[in-house]
């Protein structure tokens, strides 16, 4: 039974583990990436290509390959981040039939757990490769914000890909670990990590073996990509003023642009100029070919992403403001994720804070890393270390429309169980029903909708004289789980989810079943 530490990132992944004498090891794929792509398309047989090879496909058939899967888990389709984000992905958001974003690739609607079971099975392929082994466990990490439906989504996403889920370990708690913060003194860390389509900042406390995420904030929509689509259109602008030719509408080439953008912002890293040449990119209307040859320069890249790096500023304040932390407090900044690699993200957090972050040698690494390390951990092969985690939201209850009930408050330590009780309202009344909301407000509209519960074959009394125990346990996942019970007999009536976002246990065990 191995167990390896995965990194389920929005636009890469990776998996480690630590060898025998305690040393980490990132795995590669077959062509020796430490990074797998998080992306998956789908051949004309409807079999899965993932990573690399996925990407290279992508470039000539955008929309069947899945980007970013990682931002639709446990979302709805008519959330309103889900829509912001539909308008930038190249694949159609379509709702499932309970109304969870899903994605329509092939011709065919995928659930964001099924895209991301494709690529943890090929985390755990390389894994195998490398162990020569089977592995059947992992530690997966995910966002500090994730809430209770996007983690029980990773879980499914672990089980349809065979992997049991050890534990779900926060992001900033997996870098802190995974750059040896338990070995050190006692440290108060700000983790950022700027990835390809998010940024997040959290505060983390290391005292004493023990460690605590304070606080986080974060911006959804700024990363890499956005870098990216920055220098794309500053290309595609100065093609049209020398010489009149207009690329918006051009697909192919925009996506040859955008490869070839990428490549330079990766150049622009270490090196001072980089050369970007594009030979017929496109065509005139009266059939000449276009080319664009450029040499760019680090400045120059520098200005056209410098209204993204003001955006920077202020997740950082609010985290800190949130762990009730001023800069001058905080013992190390830490880095993550491979937008970090540009020294003027660095610069620009560096002057955040006032001070020079910690880079570290792998930002894109070091979660996978630390979450080989909380493997370990977890086997009892490093001691004195406990992760404190807490909910990232409240959880409320509600009865026919009632005002939202805060049953366990966002920052509770976890795992942790509240109960309330519910009495019948009517003579008679066997049935009675719930909702559970993900927030802190009293109204309804100001919480995520989770899921609605029914409780039935309630025994016949006069109103008020049948009392239900409803009973929430958040566990040390973050993810939540329901029971109910009478009050007088103790007895479990039948307690039912009516609706809730998320696959059923059928859908889950027929993907299992069919991914063998
Ligand atoms: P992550 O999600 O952490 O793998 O980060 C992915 C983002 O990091 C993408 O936008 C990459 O283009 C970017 N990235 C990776 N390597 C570099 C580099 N050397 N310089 C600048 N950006 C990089």
């Amino acid at each position: 039974m191995t167990a390896i530490g995965i990194d389920l990132g929005t636009s890469n992944s990776a998996v480690a583990i630590l060898d025998a004498d305690g040393a980490p090891r990132i795995l590669t794929t077959e062509d020796g990436s430490t990074t797998l792509p998080s992306v998956v398309t789908f051949d004309e047989h409807g079999g899965a290509v993932v990573g690399a090879a996925a990407w290279a496909r992508a470039v000539e058939r955008p929309e069947d390959a899945v980007f970013g899967a990682k931002r639709l888990l446990g979302r709805r389709a008519d959330d309103p981040e889900v829509r912001r984000l539909a308008k930038l992905l190249p694949f159609e958001i379509v709702p499932s039939p309970n109304g969870d974003a899903w994605a329509r690739v092939g011709g065919r609607a995928v659930a964001p757990e099924e895209i991301s079971a494709l690529i943890l099975r090929e985390l755990r392929a390389m894994a195998e490769r490398f162990l020569g082994e089977p592995v059947t466990e992992a530690v997966i990490t995910v966002p500090a914000w994730f809430d209770a439906a996007q983690r029980a989504a990773t879980k499914d996403a672990a089980a349809i890909a065979g992997l049991r889920v050890r534990r779900l370990l926060n992001e900033p708690t997996a870098a802190a670990l995974g750059h040896g913060a338990h070995r050190g003194q006692n440290r108060r860390f700000a983790v950022c990590d700027l990835g390809g389509g998010t940024f997040d900042v959290a505060i983390v406390d290391v005292e004493n073996g023990v460690f605590e995420v304070l606080a986080t904030a974060g911006d959804a929509s700024l990363g890499g990509d956005d870098v990216d689509r920055a220098i794309v259109e500053q290309l595609a602008r100065e093609v049209r003023s020398k010489g009149g030719l207009d690329l918006g509408t051009d697909a192919a080439a925009l996506v040859r642009l955008r490869a070839a953008a990428q490549r330079v912002k990766h150049e622009l890293s270490t090196a001072q100029v980089a050369d970007l040449a594009l030979p017929r990119l496109g065509q005139m209307p009266s059939g000449r070919a276009v080319d664009l040859a450029r040499t760019i320069r680090r400045d120059e890249l520098e200005l056209w992403a410098m209204p993204l790096l003001r955006r920077l500023e202020a997740p950082c304040r609010e985290a800190m403001v949130r762990a009730g932390r001023a800069a001058a407090e905080l013992d190390e900044i830490l880095l993550v994720g491979g937008m970090t690699r540009m020294p003027a993200v660095r610069r620009t957090i560096a002057s955040i804070f006032g001070k020079e972050p910690r880079v570290v040698p792998n930002p894109d690494e070091v979660v996978a890393v630390g979450a080989a390390v909380e493997v370990a951990r977890l086997e009892g092969r490093i001691e004195g270390v406990l992760l404190l985690d807490v909910t990232a939201r409240g959880l409320a209850l509600s009865v026919n429309g009632s005002p939202c009930d805060l049953v366990i408050a966002p920052s509770a330590v976890v795992p942790t169980r509240e109960h309330r009780i519910i009495a019948t309202r009517a003579d008679g009344q066997r049935e009675l029903e719930f909702d559970l909301w993900e927030g802190e407000s009293a109204e309804a509209s100001g919480n995520r909708h989770l899921a609605r519960y029914a409780v039935s074959a309630l025994p016949a009394a006069p109103a008020g004289e049948v009392l239900v125990v409803v009973e929430l346990t958040v566990d040390v996942d973050g993810t939540a789980r329901v029971a109910a019970s009478e009050l007088v007999s103790g007895e479990r009536p039948l307690l039912k989810l009516v609706g809730g976002p998320g696959l059923s246990r059928e859908q889950v065990a027929k993907l299992v079943e069919a991914r063998r």
